[in-house]
């Protein structure tokens, strides 16, 4: 339902709490977020509020971070639970992703990857669309971005997604087909805010990326890259915002 991000050199946890709170007006019925740092991946979810996931973080520590990704989840594939809110883990518990939209084939792919020895911790289509693309990357020895671009053309269905990876903690990825997704550039273009909409991101910024179908960001070091399913890369088409704070 509603995506927040931050990367840059900014403490992250409080943007992405922010951001969560100016993406209620969606309406949600869980929320979450991962966090990396020098302790390695960190996710915290709750089903409820936002104010919930807040209770939760208040008693955990090494929470300081520059790298995160947040999500306030309205179900569509199992109820509404902690294991079923984002992020969601792969299996090697390295990477973390969010997911905005539904997977139409995630039930032919979810058997396959038991198959082949997955776990689910969720009844969700996106923990399937994570480990898919998990073994992609697993089996092809590729870069997480190739792993998700070639996903993507196996993948039936709307998606906006954003990924963290332990052994790249300076890198973060997103893609879109159907469901929205803004990529705010912030100061010094070298901190990026991304967004299910521009709500959480205009009091950081008023320039703005509004991703395409079917294109693939990566800001990796303080650079913006965005490439489309076919590998093909595109300059980022800046805009600025007029919106009232
Ligand atoms: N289909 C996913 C789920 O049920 C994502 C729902 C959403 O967009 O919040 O977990």
């Amino acid at each position: 339902c509603g995506i927040v991000a931050y990367i840059g050199h900014r403490e992250t946890l409080p943007i992405l709490l922010k951001g969560l709170k100016r993406l209620e007006y969606r309406g949600y019925d869980s929320a979450g977020v991962a966090l990396l740092n020098k302790d390695g991946l960190q996710v915290y979810k709750k089903k409820g509020k936002v104010a919930e996931l807040e209770a939760l973080l208040s008693t955990a520590s090494g929470l300081s971070s520059r790298i995160g990704i947040g999500h306030t989840r309205w179900a569509t594939h199992g109820e509404p639970n902690d294991e079923n809110a984002h992020p969601h883990y792969s299996e090697s518990e390295s990477i973390a992703m969010i997911h905005n939209g539904i997977i139409e084939n995630y039930d032919v792919l979810k058997t396959d990857l038991i198959h082949k020895g997955y776990h689910f911790q969720s009844e969700t289509d996106s923990e399937v669309f994570l480990k898919f693309i998990e073994d992609i990357y697993k089996n092809n020895f590729c870069s997480l971005e190739e792993a998700l671009r070639l996903a993507m053309h196996k993948v039936v269905g709307a998606y906006a997604v954003v990924l963290i990876n332990r052994e790249e903690p300076d890198t973060m990825i997103a893609a879109r087909k159907g469901s929205p997704l803004v990529i705010g550039v912030g100061q010094g273009e070298e901190e990026y805010f991304l967004a299910s909409d521009a709500t959480p991101i205009i009091e950081y910024t008023d320039k703005v990326i509004y991703l395409e179908d079917f294109e693939i960001a990566v800001v990796k070091n303080g650079q913006l890259q965005i490439r489309n399913i076919e590998n093909v890369a595109s300059d980022p088409y800046i805009i600025r915002l007029e919106m009232e704070l």
